[in-house]
C-alpha cells in the first residue's frame, strides 16, 4: 500500500496547474509569463520576475539544515500552509477527520473545520504528557491525520521519539502522523525527520519563523515522503514564496547568521530557566509549567485580569484560560533579557497592589 492511498481521489487524480516558471526556468529572453521587462524602479530582486515555485538554492539550503533529501521537503508560507494543504489533500469533506491532543496549536482545527473535516479530541493526560495507547484506542476509523506537536504548543512539552515511532508504527496504512516541531530548537532534541525513512506515513513540520528570527518572512516546510510533497505541490498555488522572503531566508541560513541564531536559542533556553524560577516565587503564580519551548505557561490567580493590567503597562501575553486544562493561565514568551525584566518587574508591581 502506498500513503498516497489514504489520500482525497480526487486530489490524486487532479490535473494540477502549470505555471510558466514550471515549465521553462530562467532564458536570455523570457516572454512566457506576461510579466513585466523592466524591474521596479531602484529594485536589485529582480521583482519584475515570478519568482522559483520551490528555490532550488533554498529547497539545497533547507534539505541539508535538516538532514533530508530535497525531494523529502516542501517549502511553504510558514508551517501554516502545509497544514492546510495536508487537511485539503487527505480529508475528505463530510467523512474524513483529523486528531489532536488538546491544550494544543489552534490551527490544526481550524484547517479541519475550512475543509469540513471532524476534528476527533483526545486531551492529554493531566501532566500533559501524551500516552500512545490512550490516542491510539480512541482514534476512529475515520482520522487521516494525527497531529502531534513536539514541544506542544501551549503546554512546552516533549514527545519523545520513542512515541512518535510508535504512534508512526501503529498507524501505517490508516493515517498519517505529523509531528509539529516549530519550537524544536529550544528544546535540544533529536527531529523526528530521522523516522521518515522507516516511515511513508509520517510528516514532520519545520518553520524558520522561531529560532531563525524570519516570522515575517513566512517561511516554514514539511518534511515527508517523497510521494506526499509530490502531492502537495499539485494543489498548492504556483508561486507560493515571495522573493524578497526567500532572500531573507538564504541570509538567515549563511554560517555567519547561523551562528547568531544558535546564540540567541542559547541565550532564550537560558534566560527560560531563570525565568521559571523567577516567576514561580512571585507572589500569585500557582505553577509554572515546565517548558522546552520559548515561552513558559504559567497558572496565576486572576490571570484575565493580570493579562489586561499587564496589556495597560504596555506589556501583551498570551490569555490561554480558554484551552482545556489550562484555565488561570497565560503563555508568557521568553523575549529579550531586559523585556524579561520588565515583565517580571510589572507582575511584582501588580502583585503588590493586589
Ligand atoms: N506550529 C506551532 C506549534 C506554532 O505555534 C506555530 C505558530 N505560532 C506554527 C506552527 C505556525 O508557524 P509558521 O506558520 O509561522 O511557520
Amino acid at each position: 500500500m502506498s500513503v498516497l492511498d489514504l489520500a482525497r481521489p480526487e486530489i490524486r487524480a487532479l490535473e494540477p496547474y502549470s505555471s510558466a516558471r514550471m515549465e521553462a526556468g530562467a532564458a536570455a529572453v523570457m516572454l512566457n509569463a506576461n510579466e513585466s521587462p523592466w524591474p521596479p524602479e531602484g529594485d536589485v530582486l529582480g521583482l519584475n520576475r515570478y519568482p522559483e515555485p520551490q528555490p532550488a538554492a533554498l529547497r539545497r539550503r533547507l534539505a541539508q539544515l535538516y538532514e533530508v533529501n530535497e525531494d523529502q521537503l516542501l517549502i511553504g508560507r510558514g508551517s501554516d500552509e502545509a497544514i492546510d494543504l495536508l487537511v485539503r489533500a487527505f480529508c475528505c469533506p463530510g467523512t474524513d477527520a483529523i486528531a489532536i491532543s488538546p491544550p494544543t496549536f489552534g490551527m490544526y482545527a481550524v484547517c479541519a473545520a475550512v475543509q469540513g473535516a471532524t476534528v476527533e479530541s483526545i486531551p492529554l493526560a493531566s501532566n500533559f504528557e501524551l500516552d500512545p495507547e490512550v490516542v491510539l484506542a480512541a482514534l476512529s476509523p475515520s482520522v487521516k491525520l494525527l497531529f502531534v506537536c513536539s514541544p506542544n504548543n501551549p503546554t512546552g512539552g516533549l514527545v519523545p521519539l520513542a512515541v512518535i515511532e510508535k504512534l508512526a508504527t501503529a498507524l501505517a496504512g490508516r493515517a498519517l502522523l505529523i509531528v509539529d516541531e516549530a519550537y524544536i530548537e529550544f528544546a535540544d532534541a533529536p527531529s523526528a525527520s530521522s523516522l521518515l525513512d522507516q516511515h511513508p506515513n509520517l510528516g514532520v513540520l519545520r518553520t524558520l519563523s522561531k529560532a531563525w528570527a524570519l516570522a515575517g518572512a513566512r517561511i516554514g516546510c514539511l518534511l515527508a515522503d517523497p510521494d506526499v510533497i509530490a502531492l502537495l505541490r499539485r494543489i498548492m498555488p504556483p508561486y507560493p514564496l515571495p522573493t524578497p522572503c526567500v532572500k531573507a531566508a538564504m541570509i538567515a541560513l549563511t554560517t555567519h547568521h547561523q551562528s547568531v541564531a544558535k546564540r540567541r536559542v542559547t541565550h532564550t533556553v537560558s534566560e527560560r530557566a531563570r525565568m521559571a524560577s523567577a516567576l514561580a516565587d512571585l507572589p500569585g503564580v500557582r505553577e509554572v509549567y515546565p517548558s522546552r519551548a520559548n515561552f513558559l505557561t504559567v497558572r496565576l490567580d486572576q490571570a484575565a485580569d493580570v493579562c489586561s493590567a499587564l496589556a495597560g503597562l504596555g506589556i501583551v501575553v498570551r490569555d490561554v484560560g480558554r484551552y482545556p486544562g489550562l484555565d488561570s493561565c497565560l503563555r508568557l514568551t521568553v523575549g529579550s533579557r531586559e523585556e524579561n525584566m520588565r515583565l517580571l518587574e510589572a507582575l511584582e508591581q501588580l502583585a503588590v497592589t493586589a
